[in-house]
């Protein structure tokens, strides 16, 4: 790889004096500029390559430049690239129906957006319409993104700066066996006392004025963390009995991330919705949506929908999200996801626990895993940030680019990834690790 030290130093000047990064305060970051990437790779400037375990933001699923996937964008150019909403299109319509195949039975229709924010935005805006209620039910230890609606739904620090958000959202705890809020030692505790609260909070908010309650299936950056077995099933059984619909936020776990096309598949719930974006087209052209009951799809068959986007099923984004379901089915990404999982990245990663002291807990699925970092292995105390930072760096000296949010390093390589890239990532991990003590 031929460094370009000139072009390097273009990049940064023009993007400190002109793009305003997301989430941070901008003298406090230096944004490595990326030059290009393979598969699972990606590469700088300098001539270094990095073993990529975090997907760029857990949404490369199908790994850097598929060239099956790029082939099918040239190919949708070359025909049409826009198409407003108002125009039935080709693309269009091959991807919502491959999005509706893979989607529980009796769930047909599919609504285009431009990213995951917009599609829980529209989610609760079908569900709120459908019900003729307001209230929406979110978790704490959650993120849905960051447009007015759904950043009020998330529940965590990003959302503190956009307050006051949207009214009518209320808060709760899920589950999470490893920082319990409920005193429970075993997952079937845990999975019992949050569904107990979840009711509670339900009852207190008044069941008939409540739309929905919204989940991540699998709780994404938050610290991927799978329900316990019961809880999906017990969040089900409450919506049924009180007639609120259950949005199941699949933005991050979905295609393939959990092993499955939906994270819901390991459960067999069939939520009313699932919002999607991320993993259906890897993020090469943005795109979102959701899935929607063929009872709420109804609604909608009568009254007009009461929204709309430029861009709903923009024609470049559908036409990758058609070619990219295909091409993860022909080429078996979902089943390599669940194999590499199974077989090598969460073997290794589990051996990391009687490797190392800071290592507090291990946790995940297929190629969505985290490593939570403690200064104490009792207490649970998080490892201090500055050592997280070091954990950080002596992956990327190492060649490898991991996910760090909060204490905890997240490992979350393309689906792609092959056993032998795994085994090279959980070794760098690993000596990483025995740089920094507590
Ligand atoms: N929902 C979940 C679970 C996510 O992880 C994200 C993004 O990380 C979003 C929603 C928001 O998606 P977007 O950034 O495409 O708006």
């Amino acid at each position: 790889l031929p460094a370009d030290p000139v072009r390097e130093a273009r990049i940064r000047e023009l993007s400190r004096a002109h793009v305003l990064t997301s989430w941070v305060a901008q003298k406090a970051v230096d944004p490595l500029p990326l030059a290009g990437g393979e598969g699972s790779w990606f590469w700088d400037y300098q001539g270094r390559r990095f073993l990529d375990f975090t997907s760029q933001l857990v949404n490369v699923n199908i790994g850097y430049q598929h060239p099956r996937l790029t082939e099918a964008i040239q190919e949708a150019a070359a025909r049409i690239t826009t198409v407003a909403p108002s125009f039935y299109e080709e693309s269009r319509a091959e991807a919502a129906a491959a999005i509706a195949e893979l989607a529980p039975a009796g769930m047909s229709k599919v609504f285009f957006t431009n990213g995951g924010a917009e599609g829980n935005e529209n989610a609760i805006r079908m569900a709120r319409v459908h019900t003729g209620r307001h209230k929406v039910l979110a978790a704490y230890r959650s993120y849905h993104g960051a447009t007015a609606g759904a950043i009020a739904l998330t529940g965590e620090a990003r959302r503190w700066g956009s307050e006051p958000s949207i009214p009518g959202v209320v808060h709760f705890w899920g589950p999470h066996l490893y920082r319990s809020e409920f005193h429970a030692t075993t997952e079937q505790e845990e999975s019992e006392r949050a569904l107990a609260h979840l009711r509670h909070t339900v009852e207190a908010e008044g069941p008939h004025l409540v739309a929905a309650i919204i989940l991540e299936t699998v709780v994404g950056s938050n610290g991927v963390i799978p329900p316990p077995a019961g809880y999906l099933e017990g969040v089900r059984a409450l919506c049924d009995e009180h007639g609120i619909m259950l949005i199941l936020d699949e933005v991050m776990c979905g295609f393939g991330r959990a092993g499955t096309w939906f994270a819901l598949d390991h459960w067999g719930v069939r939520p009313d919705l699932i919002v999607f974006a991320k993993g259906v087209n890897s993020g090469y052209v943005p795109l979102g949506g959701v899935v929607l009951s063929d009872e709420i799809a109804a609604t909608f068959d009568e009254r007009p929908y009461p929204g709309g986007l430029t861009y709903s099923g923009h024609a470049l984004a559908t036409a990758s999200a058609a070619a990219a379901i295909r091409i993860m089915r022909e080429e078996r990404i979902v089943e390599n996801s669940a194999e590499v999982g199974e077989r090598t990245l969460g073997p290794g990663l589990r051996d990391l626990l009687g490797r190392h002291e800071i290592v507090g807990d291990v946790r995940g699925l297929a190629t969505f895993w985290a490593v939570e970092l403690v200064a104490d292995r009792q207490t649970r105390e998080p490892l201090a940030a500055d050592k997280v930072k070091a954990v950080q760096q002596a992956c990327v000296s190492r060649g490898l680019w991991p996910l760090v949010m909060g204490n905890r390093v997240h490992m979350v390589p393309p689906c792609v990834i092959t056993h032998e890239e795994a085994k090279e990532g959980v070794a760098m991990l690993d000596e990483a690790l025995a740089e920094v003590s507590a």
